[in-house]
This record gives C-alpha cells, sequence and structure tokens, in this order.
C-alpha cells in the first residue's frame, strides 16, 4: 500500500507576517517550499527578519476593529429600531433612521 503522501497546497503561516495562507505555485515542489504568502513578503523576511511580535499584534487588532466597526454601521440602525419598538417610544421616520456619527 503506497504511504499517504501529504498535501503540498496544505495550509502553513507565513514566516514573515505569521498568517496562515495557501501555496499559489502550480508545481508541487514549489509549493512544498513555499514559506511566504507573497514575494514580497520573502524579500521584507530576508532584509530584515520577522515581522516583531508587537508590530504584528497592533496589525491584527487593527484589522479586527476594523471588521467590527463595519458589523457595527450594518446592525445598529436596526438594533436602535427593535429597542425603541420594544419600549413602545414612538420612531419618527424610522426609515431614515442613520447610524451616529463616527463610527
Ligand atoms: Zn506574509
Amino acid at each position: 500500500m503506497p504511504k499517504p503522501q501529504d498535501d503540498p497546497w496544505k495550509w502553513r503561516k507565513c514566516r514573515f507576517c505569521k498568517l496562515p495562507f495557501k501555496p499559489t505555485g502550480k508545481d508541487v515542489g514549489n509549493a512544498r517550499r513555499q514559506q511566504f504568502c507573497t514575494a514580497a513578503h520573502q524579500k521584507e523576511y530576508w532584509k530584515r527578519g520577522a515581522l516583531p511580535a508587537d508590530k504584528f499584534t497592533a496589525r491584527i487588532e487593527k484589522q479586527l476593529e476594523k471588521r467590527m466597526r463595519e458589523i457595527l454601521r450594518e446592525q445598529l440602525p436596526g438594533l436602535m429600531l427593535s429597542y425603541l419598538e420594544e419600549h413602545g417610544i414612538p420612531v419618527p421616520g424610522a426609515t431614515r433612521l442613520q447610524p451616529p456619527h463616527g463610527i
């Protein structure tokens, strides 16, 4: 029985930015060897090493905050409406309700 081969296109961590990626190459050998998500990250890694942990954390936090703001912007008007309706507060021009400024 042949030994099961490990998938050369399996997910792995980029050595530079530490984010997971799938190899992009068409060639099996290259796919198995790929350690960086992009050529730019490979270049950066050999220039100045991996991204420092605090920089990496800051980047992830920034992405998280951006996504949370997006979710809030989408959900907040609906949430406010249902809250007002639940408490029997009349909502004039409810269809024109906009999210508060700065979100
Ligand atoms: Zn990367």
